[in-house]
This record gives C-alpha cells, sequence and structure tokens, in this order.
C-alpha cells in the first residue's frame, strides 16, 4: 500500500488532519504531525493558496505561524529558481575550502550499508516510501557532502530521482544549503542530535552512537574542512537494492492523438495534476510527457506510478516524446497550459501553448531577486525573522546549537 495515493482525496484527507500549533510543536522530529502534503503540492495536486485556506477554514494562520514559513521556503526556492534558472543546479557560492569533492556516489551510500545506523536507515525509508522526513533529509545531505566529501550535486541528482516529491528547486537548493553554496554555513548534524529528533519508541533504530557521526561538533567542523574522508563503518553492513531510476517506464506509450482541429486543448504536464478551475474552457486535456527532461532526470517507478495514475484519470490522452513534435496536431486548435520552471518543459510549452497560466502562489512574487529566505519572507509577508545578535561563536558552521539562535534552522 503506497504511502501516498495519487488522487486528490488523498491530499484533502491530509489537509483535514492539519492541526498547525500542534505542526509547530513536534516538526522537528522524525514521528512529529508533518503534513505529508509533499507529492500532491510538488505535481500540482495542491496549490499553496488552496492549501491555506483550506487550513484557515479549520484553524487560525498567520504569516508568522511554522506552517506557513515552511510553506513559503518552497516558494522561496521556486522565487530563486525563476531568477536563476539552471543556475540553481550549480554552485551558488563557494564549498567548503579546500575540500574536493567526488563525482560519484560511493555504493555504501547507494545500498544502505554505511554502517551509520541513522544514514542506512534514512536510504531503506527513501527506496520503501519515496519520501523521507526532512530532518533525514538534512542528515543524509550533511553526511554525504562533509563526512564522504562527495560533491552536493551528485547526492541531489540521487535524491530527486528517488523522491516521490522530488522538486529541483526544493531539493537541489536545500543541497546548496547544507553544503554551504546557497547558505552562510555549511550544516553538520551529530549522533546526539539524532537521539533527540529520532525517538526511541519509534525510531531506536535510527540512533547512531559510537559511529562517524558521535562527535563533538567540534571534531565534526574540523573534519568537515579536511579532504579527508570518513569512509564506511568497519566491518560488514547488509546493503539494499537501490530501485532503478529510469526516463520512462515500459509501459507508457503514446496514446493516439484524435483530431484535435477547432477543440480547446488543455496541455497537462506531470506538475499540473490539480483540478480544472472553473474558467478552464478546455474541451480536450492532453498529458505531455517530454522525454528530453526525464532522460536528464530520471525518477523511480514509484514516481512514474504516482504521476502517469493521476495523469491517466485527469487526461483523454497522453503525448510522449518532444513537445515540439506535438506542433503539427495542434495548428488549428488554442492550446493552454500552467507555467513550470522545469528545464525542457518550460521553454518548449511556452513555445507551443497559445496561453499560460501563471502558477498560483501565497505571495506575490518579488521582482528583484532575494539572496535569502529571510530577506524573501520579510518582503512577501511582512514577518521579520532577525533576531537579536547570537553571542560570538567560534565556529563556520551551522550546527544545530546555534542554528536555532540565529534562526537558520529550518
Ligand atoms: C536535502 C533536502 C532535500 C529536499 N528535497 C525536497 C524536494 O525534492 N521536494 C520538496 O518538496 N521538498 C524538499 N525538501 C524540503 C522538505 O524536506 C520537504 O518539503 C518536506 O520534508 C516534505 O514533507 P511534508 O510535506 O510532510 O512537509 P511539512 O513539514 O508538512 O511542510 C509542508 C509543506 O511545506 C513545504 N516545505 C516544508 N519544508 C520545506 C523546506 N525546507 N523547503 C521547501 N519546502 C518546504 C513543502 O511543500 C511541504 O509539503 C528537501 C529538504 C532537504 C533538506
Amino acid at each position: 500500500m503506497t504511502m501516498f495515493p495519487p488522487n486528490l482525496q488523498a491530499a484533502r484527507t491530509r489537509l483535514d488532519a492539519i492541526r498547525p500549533a500542534h505542526y509547530a510543536n513536534t516538526r522537528n522530529a522524525l514521528d512529529g504531525a508533518v503534513t505529508l502534503l509533499s507529492p500532491y503540492i510538488t505535481h500540482g495536486m495542491l496549490t499553496l493558496p488552496d492549501a491555506i485556506n483550506a487550513i484557515k477554514r479549520r484553524h487560525p494562520l498567520k504569516p508568522a505561524d511554522k506552517l506557513m514559513m515552511e510553506f513559503g521556503w518552497r516558494e522561496f526556492f521556486h522565487h530563486v529558481w525563476q531568477h536563476l534558472g539552471d543556475g540553481i543546479l550549480e554552485d551558488r557560492g563557494p564549498a567548503v575550502s579546500p575540500v574536493e569533492y567526488a563525482q560519484t556516489l560511493p555504493d555504501d551510500i547507494r545500498q544502505g550499508a554505511t554502517g551509520v545506523p541513522v544514514i542506512d536507515e534514512a536510504v531503506r525509508t527513501l527506496y520503501a516510501t519515496g519520501y523521507l522526513h526532512n530532518h533525514a533529509r538534512m542528515w543524509l545531505a550533511s553526511y554525504v557532502v562533509h563526512l564522504r566529501k562527495v560533491h552536493w550535486r551528485v547526492g541531489a541528482d540521487w535524491l530527486y530521482g528517488h523522491l516521490i516529491d522530488g522538486d529541483l528547486a526544493s531539493n537541489h537548493l536545500s543541497w546548496q544549503w547544507v553544503a554551504g553554496t546557497f547558505s552562510n554555513k555549511p550544516y553538520l548534524f551529530n549522533a546526539e542530535n539524532v537521539a533527540r529528533y529520532a525517538p526511541v519508541a519509534t525510531h531506536a533504530q535510527w540512533h547512531s552512537p559510537g559511529t562517524a557521526v558521535d562527535q563533538d561538533y567540534e571534531v565534526l567542523e574540523a573534519l568537515a574542512k579536511t579532504t579527508e574522508q570518513v569512509g564506511p563503518e568497519p566491518g560488514n553492513h547488509p546493503a539494499c537494492i537501490e530501485p532503478a531510476l529510469i526516463e520512462l517506464p515500459p509501459d507508457c506509450i503514446s496514446s493516439t492523438l484524435p483530431a484535435l482541429k477547432r477543440r480547446v486543448v488543455e496541455l497537462v504536464h506531470p506538475w499540473n495534476l490539480g483540478e480544472d478551475t472553473e474558467s478552464n474552457s478546455a474541451d480536450f486535456r492532453l498529458g505531455v510527457i517530454h522525454l528530453p527532461f526525464h532522460h536528464r532526470f530520471p525518477w523511480s517507478a514509484a514516481r512514474w506510478n504516482f504521476v502517469l495514475t493521476r495523469m491517466r484519470e485527469r487526461c483523454h490522452g497522453i503525448f510522449v516524446g518532444d513537445i515540439k513534435d506535438l506542433t503539427p496536431h495542434l495548428v488549428d486548435s488554442q492550446t493552454q497550459t500552467l507555467a513550470t520552471l522545469n528545464p525542457g518543459y518550460a521553454e518548449s510549452l511556452q513555445e507551443l501553448a497559445d496561453e499560460v497560466r501563471p502558477d498560483r502562489k501565497m505571495f506575490s512574487e518579488p521582482e528583484e531577486l532575494c539572496p535569502s529566505f529571510s530577506q524573501f519572507y520579510a518582503k512577501v509577508s511582512g514577518v521579520s525573522l532577525t533576531r537579536k545578535p547570537p553571542p560570538k561563536i567560534n565556529t563556520k558552521f551551522n550546527t544545530h546549537k546555534q542554528g536555532r539562535r540565529n534562526g537558520a534552522r529550518r
């Protein structure tokens, strides 16, 4: 049974269960009351304004509330994506010097066989569910980059492929945030932090005493700044099988296109799987799978299943190939779609469609690029995240000890 049924009812059930105050108090713990909405938000089955309106019908919700800020992080990452395009896939700032990062992911990480329980559990959970709690994503990324010295982009591509909620902006910029190329401090964690947020009752198997992460922050910081990588823990550790990432499932074939002359056609891409709005006048919904994107960013079978099940439910037919090959079929029809920033889809749909509706946002988009979340959030919501300056600390790393004080922790 999948954790994320690919239908709108499942998203609504999740929305109804949200209690913002409980969320704020528990979200950092692995068994906390997180919403589990991310696959539905990523694929456009739920917009942030609709989610907020639905929550507000049951609970008070203000921009200063934790849940609103987390929604805000997604908008911030998309704001950066809007401005930088594919630039989000490259280092936004200098990495930790003088480290040289590897360009491949070691097999023991891929196979969940590092011998560090928090990492191996995260990898197994990811493969089994297509989802990871935010804290687990941060731990995994920090271990890969700072202790194993793998370039964040390598880890980001791998994680993106396996997540059902994989979103290039939220994922790749979060990896950069952890690496320190998109934040003022790289992010580190230790075994104590895992023990704190992985409750014994439900997640004791994540605890990692006596491993490479069981160190004081000073030791971890020093390690992160050297060229040395820690390697897997000594001994043999059981390995799991990594699910294949694929460009397209073998059973996904293009439907034969009917005559589309003089019809109003909605082009439904994988991030546009919500309901039609009342003003949508389309009389034919055509699913589009643009292969050049998927060649570049392959997905797990679980994500394909999520996307294609919903796309089949929503569409009269599905086109698979290069979007520009659709042009002759649509010459006498009127075409419309929802804007997306996903590379390849973005440009091709812009060229093909007569009307591209803007994505619905919770805040109006600032014209100029805001380089940090706090600047962005202050501008769009009026909420200032700047607190009293923290006491001087003799480190250049972002750890749990200080992060909460300087407001940089997520
Ligand atoms: C290394 C790393 C990779 C990540 N990759 C992705 C990704 O590919 N896709 C993705 O949607 N999120 C990603 N995130 C952000 C975050 O981990 C997930 O959005 C969140 O865990 C999803 O679970 P949830 O829906 O229960 O979140 P909740 O905590 O319930 O939050 C509600 C919603 O707010 C948004 N949100 C919450 N936290 C963040 C955040 N830190 N950044 C951006 N949006 C956020 C999401 O849309 C989420 O569904 C990543 C974080 C890290 C550290």
